[in-house]
């Protein structure tokens, strides 16, 4: 669906993206991990034309999206944003905030859109928190209600950069559980930027990005078998595969890149 070839982005003589490639098919679950200022929104705004790349070219269904003749608001259309900050409008109940986008811009009847927007509410698990305002939402519930007003615009790919950051350990939870059941339950792709491991651990593909450039692309499983690479990129790795990775050094028999505490346990429970 998307085809990153060789992107390249400078601002000035600072080099900010080089020669990253990366090719998105429809339906999977991306996740772009990276310390911070590694590159990951930038990456991401040149997705979405927000930066013009210096080099390279990005291709959307065989097209570049460089080309003068492109439909800016078209192509923008076919991919829904989540930002790390809740992009709610506050005087605004929830159900509004979710038809605000298909009112405005898709131009659909009010009693319509609403329709629409329960149902998506319902998906995110939201149904009845349809007349409260956003000041009266958790975090994780105010990322869930800007994921339903992104995917009541019906994009093809929903982008998330870091939109777990400002969150308690529940609220990351039931956001990632979210963008999960929507990959599952509506095929849509799914690129998710995080620093947070354990976030990725589900995606079908993960891009470990350093300094501007992919340092490291597999499965997760693949990625979490390398745990002193992953700590040579500063990536936090989660503990119950470093521990895994600490029993196998010892000499126990386990199998590399255990990625949850059920592995585990099942793995040292087959030996003992
Ligand atoms: P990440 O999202 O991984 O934290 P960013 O893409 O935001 O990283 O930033 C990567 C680098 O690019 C940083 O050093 C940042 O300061 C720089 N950068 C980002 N946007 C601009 C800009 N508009 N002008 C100059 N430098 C920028
Ligand atoms: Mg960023």
């Amino acid at each position: 669906m998307i085809n990153i070839e060789h992107v390249s982005k400078q601002f000035g003589s600072l080099q900010v993206l080089e020669d990253i490639s990366i090719n998105i098919d429809q339906g999977d679950i991306f996740g772009i991990i990276g310390q911070s200022g590694a590159g990951k929104s930038t990456l991401l705004r040149c997705l979405n034309l927000l930066e013009t790349p210096t080099g390279g070219d990005i291709l959307f269904h065989g097209q570049s999206i460089l080309r003068k003749d492109l439909k800016l608001d078209e192509y923008r259309e076919k991919f829904g944003m989540v930002f790390q900050l809740f992009n709610l409008f506050e005087n605004l109940s929830v159900l509004d905030n979710v038809t605000i986008g298909l009112r405005k811009v898709k131009k659909i009847p009010k009693e319509q859109a609403e329709k629409k927007a329960m149902e998506l509410l319902k998906q995110v698990g939201l149904e009845s928190k349809a007349d409260v305002y956003p000041s009266k939402l958790s975090g994780g519930q105010k990322q869930r209600v800007a994921i339903a007003g992104v995917m009541a615009m019906h994009p093809k790919c929903i982008v998330m950069d870091e939109p777990t950051a400002m969150l308690d350990p529940h609220g990351r939870k039931s956001v990632i559980e979210t963008a999960k059941k929507l990959n599952k339950e509506e095929g849509i792709t799914v690129i998710l930027i995080t620093h947070y491991m354990e976030e990725v651990v589900d995606a079908d593909q993960v891009f470990v990005m350093d300094d501007g450039r992919i340092v490291m692309h597999g499965t997760p499983r693949e990625i979490f078998s390398r745990v002193d690479e992953l700590k040579k990129y500063r990536m936090d790795v989660p503990q119950v595969t470093m521990l895994a990775d600490e029993l196998i050094r010892r000499g126990v028999d386990l199998p590399k890149g255990i990625l949850r505490r059920e592995e585990l346990v099942e793995a040292l429970c087959r030996l003992y």
